[in-house]
Protein backbone atom coordinates (compact mmCIF):
# COMPACT_ATOMS: atom_id res chain seq x y z
CA UNK A 1 0.00 0.00 0.00
CA UNK A 2 1.49 3.30 -0.56
CA UNK A 3 2.22 5.61 1.92
CA UNK A 4 -0.40 8.85 0.71
CA UNK A 5 -3.25 6.36 1.06
CA UNK A 6 -3.33 6.26 4.82
CA UNK A 7 -4.33 9.91 4.83
CA UNK A 8 -7.35 9.45 3.43
CA UNK A 9 -6.59 11.96 0.35
CA UNK A 10 -8.14 10.86 -3.20
CA UNK A 11 -5.50 11.42 -5.62
CA UNK A 12 -7.06 12.46 -8.44
CA UNK A 13 -3.75 12.60 -10.31
CA UNK A 14 -2.76 10.55 -13.32
CA UNK A 15 -1.54 7.37 -11.84
CA UNK A 16 -3.85 4.20 -11.00
CA UNK A 17 -5.92 4.56 -7.52
CA UNK A 18 -5.26 1.74 -5.21
CA UNK A 19 -8.33 0.13 -4.32
CA UNK A 20 -8.42 1.27 -1.24
CA UNK A 21 -7.95 5.17 -2.68
CA UNK A 22 -11.10 4.55 -4.67
CA UNK A 23 -13.56 3.05 -1.50
CA UNK A 24 -12.17 5.95 0.29
CA UNK A 25 -12.85 8.19 -2.06
CA UNK A 26 -16.78 6.62 -2.90
CA UNK A 27 -17.60 6.66 0.88
CA UNK A 28 -16.35 10.26 1.15
CA UNK A 29 -19.05 11.19 -1.40
CA UNK A 30 -21.73 9.10 0.29
CA UNK A 31 -21.31 10.29 3.91
CA UNK A 32 -19.42 13.91 3.36
CA UNK A 33 -16.94 15.09 5.62
CA UNK A 34 -17.47 13.41 8.72
CA UNK A 35 -17.06 9.56 9.97
CA UNK A 36 -20.36 8.16 9.97
CA UNK A 37 -20.37 5.42 12.07
CA UNK A 38 -19.34 4.33 16.15
CA UNK A 39 -19.14 0.79 17.12
CA UNK A 40 -21.31 0.02 20.90
CA UNK A 41 -20.37 -2.84 22.76
CA UNK A 42 -22.54 -4.14 25.32
CA UNK A 43 -21.81 -6.38 28.27
CA UNK A 44 -24.41 -7.59 30.81
CA UNK A 45 -23.52 -9.31 34.58
CA UNK A 46 -26.54 -11.79 33.59
CA UNK A 47 -25.25 -14.69 35.29
CA UNK A 48 -24.31 -13.78 38.66
CA UNK A 49 -26.67 -11.00 39.40
CA UNK A 50 -29.33 -12.08 37.62
CA UNK A 51 -29.47 -15.74 36.35
CA UNK A 52 -28.09 -17.40 39.66
CA UNK A 53 -29.49 -15.24 42.36
CA UNK A 54 -31.63 -18.74 43.67
CA UNK A 55 -31.35 -22.17 43.97
CA UNK A 56 -35.00 -22.55 42.59
CA UNK A 57 -34.54 -24.00 39.11
CA UNK A 58 -37.82 -22.80 37.57
CA UNK A 59 -36.05 -19.47 38.40
CA UNK A 60 -33.30 -20.26 37.12
CA UNK A 61 -34.49 -20.99 33.98
CA UNK A 62 -36.94 -18.56 33.53
CA UNK A 63 -34.37 -15.58 33.45
CA UNK A 64 -31.68 -17.27 31.46
CA UNK A 65 -34.72 -17.62 28.80
CA UNK A 66 -35.96 -13.89 29.74
CA UNK A 67 -32.44 -12.41 28.78
CA UNK A 68 -32.75 -14.33 25.85
CA UNK A 69 -35.79 -13.05 25.00
CA UNK A 70 -33.93 -9.26 25.70
CA UNK A 71 -31.46 -10.49 23.14
CA UNK A 72 -33.85 -11.50 20.45
CA UNK A 73 -36.45 -9.30 20.38
CA UNK A 74 -35.86 -5.92 22.52
CA UNK A 75 -32.86 -4.73 21.33
CA UNK A 76 -33.28 -5.49 17.74
CA UNK A 77 -36.30 -3.74 17.92
CA UNK A 78 -34.32 -0.83 20.38
CA UNK A 79 -32.05 -0.87 16.95
CA UNK A 80 -34.97 -0.78 14.37
CA UNK A 81 -35.79 2.76 16.19
CA UNK A 82 -32.98 3.63 15.78
CA UNK A 83 -32.59 2.45 12.24
CA UNK A 84 -29.94 0.49 12.40
CA UNK A 85 -30.52 -1.79 9.88
CA UNK A 86 -29.35 -5.97 10.37
CA UNK A 87 -26.63 -6.34 8.85
CA UNK A 88 -24.96 -3.71 11.58
CA UNK A 89 -25.88 -6.04 14.14
CA UNK A 90 -22.52 -8.25 14.39
CA UNK A 91 -23.50 -10.10 17.48
CA UNK A 92 -25.53 -10.21 20.25
CA UNK A 93 -25.95 -13.13 22.92
CA UNK A 94 -24.37 -14.91 25.76
CA UNK A 95 -24.90 -11.02 27.78
CA UNK A 96 -23.08 -9.48 25.25
CA UNK A 97 -23.43 -6.90 21.89
CA UNK A 98 -21.56 -5.31 19.12
CA UNK A 99 -22.87 -3.39 16.60
CA UNK A 100 -22.49 0.08 14.38
CA UNK A 101 -24.46 2.23 15.18
CA UNK A 102 -25.01 6.43 13.32
CA UNK A 103 -22.23 8.71 14.82
CA UNK A 104 -25.28 11.21 14.87
CA UNK A 105 -26.75 9.68 17.71
CA UNK A 106 -25.29 10.82 21.02
CA UNK A 107 -23.76 8.77 23.36
CA UNK A 108 -25.79 9.19 25.96
CA UNK A 109 -28.54 8.82 24.32
CA UNK A 110 -26.95 5.14 23.01
CA UNK A 111 -26.35 4.11 27.06
CA UNK A 112 -29.43 5.45 28.37
CA UNK A 113 -31.63 3.28 26.17
CA UNK A 114 -29.13 0.06 26.05
CA UNK A 115 -29.21 0.37 29.80
CA UNK A 116 -33.36 0.79 29.61
CA UNK A 117 -33.70 -2.16 27.49
CA UNK A 118 -32.04 -4.64 29.52
CA UNK A 119 -33.14 -2.90 33.20
CA UNK A 120 -36.77 -3.15 32.15
CA UNK A 121 -36.73 -6.63 31.31
CA UNK A 122 -34.73 -7.92 34.32
CA UNK A 123 -36.56 -5.65 36.86
CA UNK A 124 -33.26 -3.61 37.43
CA UNK A 125 -31.56 -6.54 38.50
CA UNK A 126 -28.44 -6.40 35.86
CA UNK A 127 -25.51 -4.39 35.61
CA UNK A 128 -24.68 -3.26 32.31
CA UNK A 129 -21.62 -1.68 30.92
CA UNK A 130 -21.55 0.39 27.43
CA UNK A 131 -18.56 0.83 25.64
CA UNK A 132 -18.97 3.26 22.78
CA UNK A 133 -15.92 4.15 19.89
CA UNK A 134 -15.18 7.28 18.62
CA UNK A 135 -16.58 8.14 15.47
CA UNK A 136 -15.53 5.48 12.03
CA UNK A 137 -15.24 5.22 9.11
CA UNK A 138 -17.38 2.48 7.40
CA UNK A 139 -14.57 1.95 5.36
CA UNK A 140 -12.21 1.95 8.64
CA UNK A 141 -14.77 -1.22 9.87
CA UNK A 142 -14.84 -2.54 6.40
CA UNK A 143 -11.30 -3.01 5.91
CA UNK A 144 -10.63 -5.30 3.11
CA UNK A 145 -13.17 -8.29 1.93
CA UNK A 146 -10.43 -10.67 0.07
CA UNK A 147 -12.66 -12.10 -2.33
CA UNK A 148 -14.26 -8.83 -3.35
CA UNK A 149 -13.36 -6.29 -5.86
CA UNK A 150 -12.65 -2.56 -5.17
CA UNK A 151 -16.71 -1.91 -5.95
CA UNK A 152 -17.99 -5.19 -4.43
CA UNK A 153 -16.61 -3.55 -0.96
CA UNK A 154 -18.31 0.16 -1.68
CA UNK A 155 -21.36 -1.53 -2.40
CA UNK A 156 -21.35 -3.86 0.33
CA UNK A 157 -20.70 -0.64 2.69
CA UNK A 158 -23.76 1.73 0.45
CA UNK A 159 -26.05 -0.87 1.70
CA UNK A 160 -25.01 -1.95 5.23
CA UNK A 161 -24.35 1.92 5.58
CA UNK A 162 -27.51 2.93 3.72
CA UNK A 163 -29.63 4.37 6.66
CA UNK A 164 -26.40 6.14 7.91
CA UNK A 165 -26.38 7.60 5.11
CA UNK A 166 -30.10 9.03 4.88
CA UNK A 167 -29.38 10.17 8.01
CA UNK A 168 -26.42 12.38 7.45
CA UNK A 169 -27.78 13.98 4.41
CA UNK A 170 -31.28 15.00 6.77
CA UNK A 171 -28.69 16.15 9.01
CA UNK A 172 -26.31 18.49 6.46
CA UNK A 173 -30.17 19.65 5.17
CA UNK A 174 -30.62 21.59 8.16
CA UNK A 175 -27.73 22.94 7.79
CA UNK A 176 -25.47 21.28 10.89
CA UNK A 177 -22.57 20.53 8.81
CA UNK A 178 -19.28 21.97 9.66
CA UNK A 179 -16.48 21.28 8.05
CA UNK A 180 -14.69 18.48 10.10
CA UNK A 181 -10.92 17.66 9.79
CA UNK A 182 -9.98 15.19 7.45
CA UNK A 183 -10.15 11.82 8.33
CA UNK A 184 -7.21 9.64 8.99
CA UNK A 185 -7.84 5.72 8.92
CA UNK A 186 -5.73 3.56 10.90
CA UNK A 187 -4.43 0.32 9.10
CA UNK A 188 -5.99 -2.03 11.99
CA UNK A 189 -8.16 -4.66 11.28
CA UNK A 190 -11.65 -4.80 12.73
CA UNK A 191 -10.81 -7.08 15.24
CA UNK A 192 -8.46 -5.08 16.67
CA UNK A 193 -10.58 -2.17 16.97
CA UNK A 194 -12.95 -4.40 19.16
CA UNK A 195 -10.43 -5.37 21.36
CA UNK A 196 -9.58 -1.54 22.03
CA UNK A 197 -13.20 -1.49 22.81
CA UNK A 198 -12.76 -4.73 25.40
CA UNK A 199 -10.15 -2.45 26.73
CA UNK A 200 -12.48 0.41 27.37
CA UNK A 201 -15.02 -1.70 28.43
CA UNK A 202 -13.29 -3.75 31.19
CA UNK A 203 -12.20 0.07 32.80
CA UNK A 204 -15.70 0.80 33.11
CA UNK A 205 -16.82 -2.47 34.35
CA UNK A 206 -14.44 -2.13 37.02
CA UNK A 207 -15.42 1.30 37.83
CA UNK A 208 -18.93 0.44 38.17
CA UNK A 209 -18.15 -2.55 40.45
CA UNK A 210 -16.63 -0.26 42.83
CA UNK A 211 -19.20 1.48 43.19
CA UNK A 212 -20.51 -1.52 45.05
CA UNK A 213 -24.46 -2.51 45.34
CA UNK A 214 -27.49 -1.24 47.06
CA UNK A 215 -28.78 -3.36 50.10
CA UNK A 216 -31.71 -3.99 51.71
CA UNK A 217 -32.86 -2.92 55.22
CA UNK A 218 -32.50 -5.25 57.24
CA UNK A 219 -35.64 -5.63 58.93
CA UNK A 220 -38.13 -5.88 55.85
CA UNK A 221 -39.26 -9.96 54.90
CA UNK A 222 -36.60 -11.27 52.76
CA UNK A 223 -37.41 -13.33 49.54
CA UNK A 224 -37.13 -17.05 50.20
CA UNK A 225 -35.84 -17.80 47.22
CA UNK A 226 -32.92 -15.55 46.48
CA UNK A 227 -32.22 -13.73 49.86
CA UNK A 228 -31.33 -10.51 48.43
CA UNK A 229 -34.69 -8.71 48.19
CA UNK A 230 -37.21 -7.57 49.88
CA UNK A 231 -40.38 -9.94 49.73
CA UNK A 232 -43.49 -8.66 48.55
CA UNK A 233 -45.66 -11.32 47.02
CA UNK A 234 -46.14 -15.21 47.48
CA UNK A 235 -45.30 -17.79 45.54
CA UNK A 236 -45.89 -22.25 44.88
CA UNK A 237 -43.73 -24.82 44.52
CA UNK A 238 -44.63 -28.51 45.23
CA UNK A 239 -47.53 -27.16 47.34
CA UNK A 240 -45.43 -25.30 49.41
CA UNK A 241 -45.68 -21.42 49.96
CA UNK A 242 -43.12 -19.14 49.83
CA UNK A 243 -42.54 -15.18 50.40
CA UNK A 244 -41.08 -14.07 47.31
CA UNK A 245 -39.58 -10.61 45.77
CA UNK A 246 -40.78 -9.13 42.44
CA UNK A 247 -38.13 -10.20 40.52
CA UNK A 248 -38.10 -13.88 41.58
CA UNK A 249 -41.74 -14.23 41.37
CA UNK A 250 -42.10 -13.15 37.98
CA UNK A 251 -39.15 -15.36 36.70
CA UNK A 252 -40.96 -18.12 38.28
CA UNK A 253 -44.26 -18.00 36.70
CA UNK A 254 -42.13 -17.42 33.30
CA UNK A 255 -40.27 -20.85 34.42
CA UNK A 256 -43.39 -23.01 34.84
CA UNK A 257 -43.96 -21.85 30.74
CA UNK A 258 -40.60 -22.68 29.69
CA UNK A 259 -40.38 -26.14 31.02
CA UNK A 260 -42.17 -28.06 28.44
CA UNK A 261 -42.48 -25.54 25.96
CA UNK A 262 -41.25 -26.03 22.38
CA UNK A 263 -43.20 -23.12 20.76
CA UNK A 264 -41.05 -23.47 17.24
CA UNK A 265 -41.54 -19.37 16.55
CA UNK A 266 -39.09 -18.11 19.60
CA UNK A 267 -36.99 -20.93 20.36
CA UNK A 268 -34.23 -20.72 23.22
CA UNK A 269 -31.23 -22.47 23.24
CA UNK A 270 -33.20 -24.75 26.07
CA UNK A 271 -36.08 -25.53 24.20
CA UNK A 272 -33.87 -25.86 20.77
CA UNK A 273 -31.59 -28.28 23.14
CA UNK A 274 -35.04 -30.15 24.49
CA UNK A 275 -36.68 -30.44 21.23
CA UNK A 276 -33.03 -31.99 19.72
CA UNK A 277 -32.54 -34.38 22.76
CA UNK A 278 -36.45 -35.91 21.83
CA UNK A 279 -35.43 -36.05 18.34
CA UNK A 280 -32.48 -37.99 19.09
CA UNK A 281 -33.63 -39.88 21.90
CA UNK A 282 -37.29 -40.73 20.64
CA UNK A 283 -38.18 -40.06 23.98
CA UNK A 284 -41.09 -37.13 23.35
CA UNK A 285 -41.76 -36.80 27.53
CA UNK A 286 -38.46 -35.80 27.94
CA UNK A 287 -38.30 -32.41 29.86
CA UNK A 288 -36.13 -30.50 32.30
CA UNK A 289 -36.11 -30.98 36.01
CA UNK A 290 -38.55 -29.20 38.52
CA UNK A 291 -36.09 -28.80 40.61
CA UNK A 292 -32.53 -29.28 41.38
CA UNK A 293 -33.49 -31.80 44.12
CA UNK A 294 -35.07 -33.81 41.05
CA UNK A 295 -31.96 -32.84 38.77
CA UNK A 296 -28.82 -34.38 41.42
CA UNK A 297 -31.04 -37.50 42.16
CA UNK A 298 -29.86 -40.14 44.96
CA UNK A 299 -25.83 -38.13 45.50
CA UNK A 300 -27.48 -35.22 46.12
CA UNK A 301 -24.44 -33.50 44.93
CA UNK A 302 -24.32 -31.11 41.69
CA UNK A 303 -22.08 -30.07 39.67
CA UNK A 304 -22.22 -26.72 37.96
CA UNK A 305 -19.66 -26.71 34.40
CA UNK A 306 -18.51 -23.57 33.28
CA UNK A 307 -16.81 -23.97 29.81
CA UNK A 308 -14.92 -20.79 27.64
CA UNK A 309 -13.05 -20.73 24.89
CA UNK A 310 -9.38 -20.32 24.97
CA UNK A 311 -7.71 -16.85 23.79
CA UNK A 312 -10.65 -16.23 21.94
CA UNK A 313 -9.76 -12.58 21.45
CA UNK A 314 -6.79 -13.57 19.30
CA UNK A 315 -8.65 -15.42 16.79
CA UNK A 316 -11.25 -12.75 16.68
CA UNK A 317 -8.23 -10.02 16.28
CA UNK A 318 -7.59 -11.77 13.34
CA UNK A 319 -10.67 -11.25 11.54
CA UNK A 320 -10.40 -7.98 8.60
CA UNK A 321 -14.46 -7.24 8.39
CA UNK A 322 -17.63 -7.01 10.55
CA UNK A 323 -18.70 -9.90 7.90
CA UNK A 324 -16.46 -12.43 9.07
CA UNK A 325 -16.89 -11.12 12.27
CA UNK A 326 -20.58 -12.01 12.59
CA UNK A 327 -19.38 -15.59 10.48
CA UNK A 328 -17.15 -16.75 13.13
CA UNK A 329 -19.43 -15.80 16.02
CA UNK A 330 -22.50 -17.49 14.32
CA UNK A 331 -19.83 -20.66 14.09
CA UNK A 332 -18.95 -20.69 17.56
CA UNK A 333 -22.43 -20.34 18.88
CA UNK A 334 -23.72 -23.03 16.63
CA UNK A 335 -20.89 -25.75 17.70
CA UNK A 336 -20.68 -25.23 21.21
CA UNK A 337 -24.42 -25.66 20.85
CA UNK A 338 -24.05 -29.19 18.98
CA UNK A 339 -21.38 -30.08 21.12
CA UNK A 340 -23.54 -29.60 24.29
CA UNK A 341 -25.97 -31.71 22.80
CA UNK A 342 -23.98 -34.68 21.97
CA UNK A 343 -22.75 -34.58 25.45
CA UNK A 344 -26.36 -34.40 26.84
CA UNK A 345 -27.70 -37.29 24.95
CA UNK A 346 -24.85 -39.62 26.52
CA UNK A 347 -25.96 -38.89 30.17
CA UNK A 348 -29.82 -39.26 29.23
CA UNK A 349 -31.42 -42.21 30.99
CA UNK A 350 -33.42 -44.15 28.94
CA UNK A 351 -36.06 -45.22 32.16
CA UNK A 352 -36.26 -41.85 32.80
CA UNK A 353 -38.11 -38.50 31.54
CA UNK A 354 -35.93 -36.37 32.88
CA UNK A 355 -32.80 -34.77 31.41
CA UNK A 356 -30.44 -35.08 34.68
CA UNK A 357 -28.82 -31.49 33.79
CA UNK A 358 -30.07 -28.25 33.26
CA UNK A 359 -28.00 -25.96 30.50
CA UNK A 360 -28.03 -22.09 31.68
CA UNK A 361 -25.76 -20.80 28.78
CA UNK A 362 -24.74 -22.35 25.12
CA UNK A 363 -23.68 -19.72 22.76
CA UNK A 364 -20.92 -17.31 22.07
CA UNK A 365 -18.09 -19.50 23.25
CA UNK A 366 -19.21 -19.74 26.63
CA UNK A 367 -21.34 -23.16 27.78
CA UNK A 368 -22.70 -23.10 31.67
CA UNK A 369 -24.76 -26.07 33.09
CA UNK A 370 -25.72 -27.86 36.19
CA UNK A 371 -25.80 -32.03 36.25
CA UNK A 372 -25.64 -34.49 38.74
CA UNK A 373 -22.04 -34.68 40.52
CA UNK A 374 -21.59 -38.11 38.80
CA UNK A 375 -21.67 -37.01 35.55
CA UNK A 376 -19.96 -33.68 35.29
CA UNK A 377 -16.64 -34.91 34.48
CA UNK A 378 -17.68 -37.22 31.99
CA UNK A 379 -19.79 -34.44 30.02
CA UNK A 380 -16.64 -31.62 30.40
CA UNK A 381 -14.78 -34.07 28.35
CA UNK A 382 -17.18 -34.87 25.93
CA UNK A 383 -17.86 -30.92 25.21
CA UNK A 384 -14.83 -30.07 25.28
CA UNK A 385 -13.57 -32.96 22.87
CA UNK A 386 -16.58 -32.03 20.70
CA UNK A 387 -16.28 -28.45 20.51
CA UNK A 388 -12.23 -28.55 19.73
CA UNK A 389 -12.86 -31.30 17.42
CA UNK A 390 -15.94 -29.47 15.19
CA UNK A 391 -14.68 -26.34 15.06
CA UNK A 392 -11.33 -26.84 14.64
CA UNK A 393 -12.60 -29.08 11.31
CA UNK A 394 -14.31 -25.89 10.34
CA UNK A 395 -11.77 -23.24 11.04
CA UNK A 396 -9.74 -25.40 8.55
CA UNK A 397 -12.54 -25.50 5.78
CA UNK A 398 -13.13 -21.63 6.18
CA UNK A 399 -9.43 -20.78 5.87
CA UNK A 400 -7.61 -22.94 3.55
CA UNK A 401 -4.66 -21.23 3.30
CA UNK A 402 -3.97 -19.49 6.44
CA UNK A 403 -2.34 -20.90 9.23
CA UNK A 404 -4.68 -20.23 12.31
CA UNK A 405 -4.11 -20.99 15.79
CA UNK A 406 -6.12 -24.27 16.84
CA UNK A 407 -9.04 -23.15 18.80
CA UNK A 408 -9.51 -25.11 22.46
CA UNK A 409 -11.89 -25.05 25.56
CA UNK A 410 -11.24 -25.29 28.90
CA UNK A 411 -13.28 -25.87 31.46
CA UNK A 412 -13.97 -25.69 35.73
CA UNK A 413 -16.86 -27.93 37.20
CA UNK A 414 -17.58 -27.17 41.17
CA UNK A 415 -19.29 -30.07 42.68
CA UNK A 416 -21.32 -28.73 45.43
CA UNK A 417 -24.12 -29.74 47.74
CA UNK A 418 -27.56 -29.50 46.21
CA UNK A 419 -27.89 -26.80 48.59
CA UNK A 420 -25.13 -24.40 48.35
CA UNK A 421 -26.22 -21.48 47.00
CA UNK A 422 -25.82 -21.81 42.76
CA UNK A 423 -24.09 -18.46 42.67
CA UNK A 424 -21.07 -19.37 44.95
CA UNK A 425 -20.98 -22.42 43.34
CA UNK A 426 -20.49 -20.46 39.63
CA UNK A 427 -18.02 -18.36 41.90
CA UNK A 428 -16.09 -21.34 42.18
CA UNK A 429 -16.50 -22.79 39.19
CA UNK A 430 -15.12 -19.35 37.23
CA UNK A 431 -12.12 -19.75 39.63
CA UNK A 432 -11.04 -23.53 38.76
CA UNK A 433 -11.47 -21.84 35.22
CA UNK A 434 -9.14 -19.72 35.54
CA UNK A 435 -6.56 -22.11 36.90
CA UNK A 436 -7.23 -23.89 34.21
CA UNK A 437 -6.58 -21.62 31.63
CA UNK A 438 -3.47 -20.35 33.22
CA UNK A 439 -1.90 -24.56 33.09
CA UNK A 440 -2.69 -24.59 30.09
CA UNK A 441 -0.81 -21.32 29.25
CA UNK A 442 2.01 -22.38 31.09
CA UNK A 443 2.40 -26.27 29.84
CA UNK A 444 0.23 -26.36 27.00
CA UNK A 445 1.16 -27.22 23.29
CA UNK A 446 -1.67 -24.79 21.91
CA UNK A 447 -3.68 -27.56 20.87
CA UNK A 448 -5.67 -29.00 23.80
CA UNK A 449 -7.53 -27.44 26.31
CA UNK A 450 -7.94 -27.69 30.29
CA UNK A 451 -10.40 -29.74 33.13
CA UNK A 452 -9.93 -28.33 36.63
CA UNK A 453 -12.36 -29.51 39.10
CA UNK A 454 -13.33 -29.55 42.98
CA UNK A 455 -15.81 -31.04 44.88
CA UNK A 456 -16.85 -28.79 48.15
CA UNK A 457 -17.96 -31.03 50.74
CA UNK A 458 -18.21 -28.60 53.60
CA UNK A 459 -20.57 -25.76 52.89
CA UNK A 460 -17.67 -23.11 53.50
CA UNK A 461 -18.20 -19.85 51.27
CA UNK A 462 -14.87 -20.10 50.00
CA UNK A 463 -15.08 -19.40 46.09
CA UNK A 464 -11.18 -18.72 45.39
CA UNK A 465 -9.64 -21.95 44.08
CA UNK A 466 -6.26 -21.25 45.13
CA UNK A 467 -6.77 -21.32 49.05
CA UNK A 468 -9.20 -24.39 48.35
CA UNK A 469 -6.32 -26.71 46.90
CA UNK A 470 -3.61 -25.52 49.30
CA UNK A 471 -6.30 -26.43 52.59
CA UNK A 472 -7.59 -29.54 50.35
CA UNK A 473 -4.37 -30.74 48.80
CA UNK A 474 -0.83 -29.43 50.48
CA UNK A 475 0.45 -31.85 53.20
CA UNK A 476 2.13 -29.38 55.91
CA UNK A 477 5.02 -30.13 57.80
CA UNK A 478 7.41 -32.19 55.55
CA UNK A 479 10.87 -30.82 54.25
CA UNK A 480 9.39 -30.97 49.98
CA UNK A 481 6.54 -29.43 48.94
CA UNK A 482 3.94 -32.07 48.56
CA UNK A 483 0.03 -31.98 47.12
CA UNK A 484 -2.05 -34.77 46.87
CA UNK A 485 -3.38 -33.94 43.79
CA UNK A 486 -1.95 -33.05 40.08
CA UNK A 487 -5.36 -31.23 38.92
CA UNK A 488 -5.41 -29.58 36.43
CA UNK A 489 -5.42 -31.92 33.75
CA UNK A 490 -5.56 -31.36 29.70
CA UNK A 491 -8.39 -32.97 28.09
CA UNK A 492 -7.23 -35.82 26.39
CA UNK A 493 -5.22 -36.82 29.95
CA UNK A 494 -8.49 -36.55 31.94
CA UNK A 495 -10.23 -38.61 29.47
CA UNK A 496 -7.64 -41.71 30.02
CA UNK A 497 -7.52 -41.03 33.95
CA UNK A 498 -11.63 -41.57 33.68
CA UNK A 499 -11.16 -44.99 31.67
CA UNK A 500 -8.65 -45.73 34.58
CA UNK A 501 -11.58 -45.00 36.99
CA UNK A 502 -13.72 -47.69 35.20
CA UNK A 503 -10.81 -50.15 36.12
CA UNK A 504 -10.21 -48.98 39.71
CA UNK A 505 -14.23 -48.95 40.13
CA UNK A 506 -13.40 -52.93 40.84
CA UNK A 507 -11.57 -52.53 43.84
CA UNK A 508 -13.56 -52.54 47.28
CA UNK A 509 -14.81 -49.18 48.47
CA UNK A 510 -12.82 -50.19 52.24
CA UNK A 511 -9.70 -50.35 49.78
CA UNK A 512 -9.96 -47.45 48.15
CA UNK A 513 -10.54 -45.10 51.47
CA UNK A 514 -7.39 -46.77 52.98
CA UNK A 515 -5.30 -45.85 49.95
CA UNK A 516 -6.85 -42.42 49.84
CA UNK A 517 -6.68 -41.77 53.47
CA UNK A 518 -2.64 -43.29 53.07
CA UNK A 519 -2.03 -41.02 50.25
CA UNK A 520 -2.24 -38.21 52.70
CA UNK A 521 0.00 -39.57 55.41
CA UNK A 522 3.08 -39.83 53.61
CA UNK A 523 4.89 -40.78 50.05
CA UNK A 524 6.61 -43.81 50.70
CA UNK A 525 4.13 -44.71 52.89
CA UNK A 526 1.25 -44.69 50.33
CA UNK A 527 3.72 -46.41 47.98
CA UNK A 528 4.11 -49.10 50.24
CA UNK A 529 0.90 -49.98 50.75
CA UNK A 530 -0.08 -50.29 47.40
CA UNK A 531 2.87 -52.45 46.67
CA UNK A 532 1.55 -54.58 49.40
CA UNK A 533 -2.03 -54.82 48.18
CA UNK A 534 -1.03 -55.46 44.86
CA UNK A 535 0.70 -58.64 45.92
CA UNK A 536 -2.44 -59.25 47.66
CA UNK A 537 -4.61 -58.94 45.07
CA UNK A 538 -5.43 -61.29 41.82
CA UNK A 539 -5.83 -60.98 38.38
CA UNK A 540 -7.23 -57.90 36.50
CA UNK A 541 -7.32 -55.83 40.19
CA UNK A 542 -3.59 -57.08 40.70
CA UNK A 543 -2.78 -56.14 37.78
CA UNK A 544 -4.21 -52.27 37.71
CA UNK A 545 -2.42 -52.09 40.86
CA UNK A 546 0.75 -53.04 39.68
CA UNK A 547 0.48 -50.82 37.01
CA UNK A 548 -0.11 -48.04 39.76
CA UNK A 549 2.89 -48.16 40.98
CA UNK A 550 5.14 -48.02 37.64
CA UNK A 551 6.01 -43.96 37.04
CA UNK A 552 6.01 -45.00 33.48
CA UNK A 553 2.44 -45.48 33.70
CA UNK A 554 1.65 -42.18 34.68
CA UNK A 555 4.04 -40.16 32.43
CA UNK A 556 2.00 -42.01 29.32
CA UNK A 557 -1.31 -41.12 31.02
CA UNK A 558 -0.02 -37.52 31.37
CA UNK A 559 1.81 -36.66 29.01
CA UNK A 560 1.65 -32.85 29.35
CA UNK A 561 2.33 -32.56 32.73
CA UNK A 562 5.90 -30.95 33.70
CA UNK A 563 7.97 -33.52 35.51
CA UNK A 564 10.71 -31.75 36.82
CA UNK A 565 14.47 -31.69 35.97
CA UNK A 566 16.40 -33.40 33.07
CA UNK A 567 16.30 -36.61 35.68
CA UNK A 568 12.99 -37.00 36.80
CA UNK A 569 12.42 -37.09 40.48
CA UNK A 570 9.81 -40.17 40.88
CA UNK A 571 8.22 -42.66 43.24
CA UNK A 572 5.66 -44.55 41.50
CA UNK A 573 2.50 -42.74 41.82
CA UNK A 574 4.54 -39.93 43.30
CA UNK A 575 6.38 -37.16 40.89
CA UNK A 576 8.38 -33.87 41.08
CA UNK A 577 6.61 -30.99 39.56
CA UNK A 578 7.90 -27.71 38.35
CA UNK A 579 5.13 -25.27 38.28
CA UNK A 580 5.29 -21.59 38.42
CA UNK A 581 8.03 -21.64 39.33
CA UNK A 582 7.59 -24.04 42.44
CA UNK A 583 8.51 -27.75 42.74
CA UNK A 584 6.63 -30.14 44.19
CA UNK A 585 5.61 -33.83 44.88
CA UNK A 586 2.44 -34.77 43.04
CA UNK A 587 0.18 -37.46 42.10
CA UNK A 588 -3.17 -38.17 40.27
CA UNK A 589 -3.84 -41.16 42.10
CA UNK A 590 -5.37 -39.63 44.54
CA UNK A 591 -7.65 -37.69 41.99
CA UNK A 592 -8.70 -41.19 40.18
CA UNK A 593 -9.82 -42.23 43.40
CA UNK A 594 -12.11 -38.92 44.03
CA UNK A 595 -13.67 -39.87 40.20
CA UNK A 596 -14.12 -43.30 41.66
CA UNK A 597 -16.09 -41.64 44.51
CA UNK A 598 -17.89 -39.40 42.67
CA UNK A 599 -19.32 -42.26 39.72
ZN1 LIG B 1 -36.11 -12.99 45.18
Amino acid sequence: MQADSRTGEVSRGEKELSGEERIMGMEKSLFGLKPPVKLVLVDVDAVKDWVFDTNKLPVVRAASYMLQQVEKKKLPDLLKKWEIPREAIIFVGGANALFAAPATLGDAEIEKSIKRCYGEATLWQVGVTVAISEPLWAHQMQASLPDLTAEGVAGCIAKTWSNVRRKLRSHRQQGKEKDAKKGKPAESSFGVRVRFLQEKMRFLKAMRESAGHEEAHPIVRMCQYCCRRPAANKDQIGGERFWVCEACKQRAEQGRNVRNGTKKDELSVQQRLLARLREKTGNRNLMWSKDLDTLAGEGGYIALIYADGNDMGRLFNMLRTPESYLEFSDLLSRTVEKSVLEALKSVVDEKSDNVPAEVIVAGGDDVVLICRAKDALTLAVQIVNAFEEEINELLEAVFERQSMPKATMSCGVAIVDVKYPIRLAFSLAESLLKEAKRFRRACGDGTKGTVNWFWLKAPVAVTDAEPLFEQAFEKKGGRDKVYVTARPYFVDELKRLLELKERLCRLPRSQRKAMEQVLFDSIWASYAYVGYQAARARDEEQKTLRETLRFGFWRNLLPHHPIAGVQSVEYGFWWQERRFGETAWRTALADVLELVELA
